[in-house]
């Protein structure tokens, strides 16, 4: 079992879905962490350093939400992957403002867990080489550090959160419908999902303040100014 890749936390209080998860994830090259409950799962977490977390939401002693939460609390921004068993989670999650990279709803099929696994790190490590730093107004991004500032401050974000505002920020003045928006930032444009865009820009917005850039063309999708 090599973890060339990195290893992957996978917190998962069912077992034979566990255990699909870590066959497939070990196939594909990564190391493999699975705790049953969320409370083990946090600690294994904050011991090993994993390059991604696959986090179901129902869990036994704290549930996956609360996981993340304390993750984002104590800085830890990690790409999370959450399992959900129902769609009407997925509101939620994304609604809270954790910081969600992406999410599955059971039943998945173990390959999407992989590939998802595979776009996140793909994009979380940059691959951006020597990109130039870009800037509009107060709020800067340097792409090879995949670092944010606005107005001197840091601006702790997701991948996702990032990987959207580098797409807007890579060319001020043009609108970006939510269909080009996914399509860079998750790959393929085959989510169907346009609020999923609408939430991510609402997080990125609120983590901007009064620095955001972000202008919103109504039925169209999103641009920073010029
Ligand atoms: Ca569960």
């Amino acid at each position: 079992m090599g973890d060339a890749k990195g290893l992957i936390v996978v917190v998962e209080d069912e077992r034979a879905i566990a255990d699909l998860q870590r066959l497939y994830l070990s196939e594909a090259g990564f190391g493999v962490h699975v705790e049953h409950d969320g409370a083990a799962g946090f600690a294994a977490i904050q011991r090993l350093r994993p390059v991604a977390i696959v986090l179901d939401v129902g869990l036994p002693s704290m549930d996956g939400i609360e996981v993340c939460r304390r993750l984002r609390e104590s800085g830890d921004w990690t790409p999370v992957i959450f399992v959900t068993a129902r769609d009407d989670e997925v509101d939620r999650i994304l609604g809270l403002e954790l910081g969600a990279d992406d999410y599955l709803t059971k039943p998945f099929s173990p390959r999407e867990l992989v590939v998802r696994i595979r776009t996140i790190l793909r994009r979380f490590s940059g691959a951006t080489g020597n990109a130039k730093q870009l800037a509009v107004g107060t709020v800067t991004l340097d792409p090879s550090e995949r670092r944010v500032e606005a107005s001197g401050r840091t601006i702790m974000l997701t991948s996702t959160e990032f990987d959207l505002l580098a797409k807007l920020m890579s060319s001020p003045g043009q609108v970006f419908t939510r269909e080009q928006l996914l399509s860079t930032v998750w790959g393929q444009a085959d989510y169907g999902l346009g609020r999923t865009v609408d939430v991510h820009i609402a997080q990125l917005r609120s983590k901007l303040g009064d620095d955001s850039p972000i202008l919103t063309s109504r039925g169209v999708g999103y641009s920073v100014r010029r």
